[in-house]
């Protein structure tokens, strides 16, 4: 605790809440804030509540973006004709950022998790299949994560989509097990993007 303060302990739960932030550097970010100029603050606090306000999920792919449809859905030389599927916006950045594709995606906005209660209803799979039904698309990557959720998600959107006769393939090896797309170097992204195998 930095001072008796509850103004203060909120600030600092608030930076805890962030992923990846410890304890010690929430103290930090608050300490900061607090001590620089009273602009840093206010400059923070803005821009958070103006992405907030100005950022929406696209109605097509489901990222995150601040028009609708989004640049990539919207832009003239991606190829319709290959979606990719991943399951956070994150996914999409980390592939946009490193590998060559020029494709589609769809964020499922999480795995399934039976566990936890996530079932196809709690994703954006019924999106998905919608788009797929309107028959443009010949070729679905499955870009899940390497870890148990989503490979049980790519499983099942093979069985799903495999009956509407697209092509579907699971990215290969490389992006490190139990990990994120975000984790993956650009080098590995690409080769697991090339190196597909079919999975129906
Ligand atoms: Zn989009």
């Amino acid at each position: 605790m930095l001072f008796e303060s509850p103004s203060v302990e909120r600030l600092v739960e608030a930076f805890r809440r962030l992923p990846g932030v410890g304890k010690r550097s929430a103290e930090r970010h608050a300490l900061h804030l607090l001590s620089a100029p009273p602009e840093e603050a206010q400059f923070l606090s803005e821009a958070i509540r103006d992405a907030r306000e100005r950022i929406t999920t696209c109605s097509t792919c489901c990222n995150l973006t601040e028009t609708d449809p989004c640049p990539i859905c919207a832009h003239p030389n991606r190829d319709k004709s290959t979606i990719c599927v991943v399951e956070r916006p994150s996914g999409v950045m980390a592939i946009e950022k490193g590998a060559s594709y020029c494709g589609l995606y769809h964020v499922l906005n999480g795995a399934l998790n039976p566990l936890e209660g996530v079932g196809p209803d709690e994703i954006t799979v019924g999106r998905l299949m919608a788009r797929l039904k309107q028959g443009e698309v010949n070729e679905v990557i499955v870009a899940t994560n390497a870890t148990a959720e989503g490979e049980a998600t790519a499983m099942y959107l093979s069985r799903q989509i495999g009956e509407l006769g697209i092509t579907v393939s699971r990215i290969a090896h490389g992006v490190p097990m139990g990990s994120g797309l975000e984790f993956a170097d650009n080098v590995t992204l690409s080769h697991a993007l090339q190196g597909r195998t079919r999975l129906g």
